[in-house]
């Protein structure tokens, strides 16, 4: 945790390198704030004139989505629709929901919403962890078909058709926020911004002086190196790997993202996903699911998506793979390969 921490203020020193407050022009102020929401730290830039009201805003509308969201609250609105087996939902709840079920036909159920019930069997909600028999998993299997959640998209309302059935937001919710955040930034007048919820980061126009945001992807062993520098404007970056949450017993890792064919966690080539996109729900969607697919068939879903997405991919024997539409912008001191279209 601590090494993640000091991680985090490294990347975001590194992203606001060289606009410490006493060297901006007047038009050039810029306001941040730290927001603890989703289980992570986020911290929040904006410049420009309306910078404290569309942090405000900002931070309000992100207290609002976790407690819709968030699992672990069994007043929101997700957790008892997880009690109730149905109910009417949000719009936010709805659209996710919505998207979710389309990424996870998109990547043929390697993201998968009803994953939640598998992560009970882990322990991961509550953090007490443990290692399911395999009978349970072998149980709790049909529990995970999309076939079997009922959407009504005239009244916004959804049923499962099998009781314990239980949706997760966890791997798309903060894809999710950042894109509603940059929402709020352009709304109040905002051009130049960048957001880092809990290591997802989200730019918004480049910086003030015209040039391209420099964001540092966190290497999987947790160093001060970084995996790479992307220089970017106006994109979505957001990494998943088996680094993030996970446990340790007798002597194996058990992490946090669940390859839904198994109901283990993902256990395959890669160390680290990274997905950069326009738009943050997608990206977030397809860093877990790439994980989970391995590298070979995330490099055919590239190829095969490759207008929406570009992708950077770690492999456990350290060599970066690169897309071709990132590649031009993106420095490692790793061993690359590109992913060509
Ligand atoms: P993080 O939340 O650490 O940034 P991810 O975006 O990859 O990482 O999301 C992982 C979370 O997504 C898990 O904690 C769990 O809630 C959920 N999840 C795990 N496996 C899957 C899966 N195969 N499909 C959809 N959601 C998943
Ligand atoms: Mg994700």
């Amino acid at each position: 945790m601590k090494v993640k921490v000091i991680g985090l203020l490294i990347l975001i020193m590194c992203i606001c390198g060289g606009c410490k407050a006493q060297d901006v022009q007047q038009e050039d102020t810029f306001k941040s704030c730290e927001v603890f929401a989703m289980d992570t730290y986020m911290t929040l830039t904006a410049y420009g004139e309306n910078a404290n009201g569309a942090l405000e805003k900002a931070e309000s509308r992100i207290k609002e989505l976790d407690d819709k969201l968030s699992t672990g609250n069994a007043d929101s609105e997700i957790a008892l629709l997880n009690s109730n087996g149905s109910g009417k939902l949000s719009k936010d709840s709805f659209y996710l929901l919505e998207k979710s079920l389309d990424i996870s036909k998109k990547t043929d159920g390697a993201f998968l919403p009803t994953i939640y019930p598998i992560m009970e069997a882990w322990g991961f909600p509550t953090k007490e962890f443990n290692v399911p028999d395999a009978s349970l998993i072998k149980n709790l299997m049909p529990l995970l078909d999309i076939g079997k959640v009922d959407i009504d998209s005239q009244n916004d309302s959804v049923s499962f058709r099998e009781e314990g059935m239980k949706l997760d937001f966890g791997g798309i919710a903060k894809g999710y926020t950042s894109d509603e955040i940059m929402k709020i930034f352009k709304e109040n007048g905002i051009e130049s911004g960048i957001i880092n919820l809990g290591g997802n980061v989200h730019t918004l126009g480049t910086k003030t002086d015209g040039s391209l945001w420099k964001v540092g992807i966190q290497n999987p062993y947790g160093d001060e190196e970084y995996l790479g520098v992307l220089e970017i404007a106006d994109k979505a970056v957001i990494t998943s790997g088996g680094y993030e949450r996970f446990f340790e017993k007798d002597g194996i890792i058990y992490h946090h993202i669940i390859d839904p064919a198994t109901g283990y966690p993902a256990d395959n080539e890669l160390q680290s996903v990274t997905i950069v996109s326009n738009d943050g729900v997608l990206a977030d969607g397809l860093s877990t699911a790439l994980f989970v697919m391995g590298l070979d068939k995330a490099i055919k879903f590239y190829r095969d998506n490759s207008e929406d997405f570009d992708v950077i991919m770690m492999t456990k024997d350290d060599v970066v793979y690169v897309s071709e539409g990132v590649s031009d912008s993106f420095s490692t001191s790793f061993d690359m390969k590109l992913i060509e279209r």
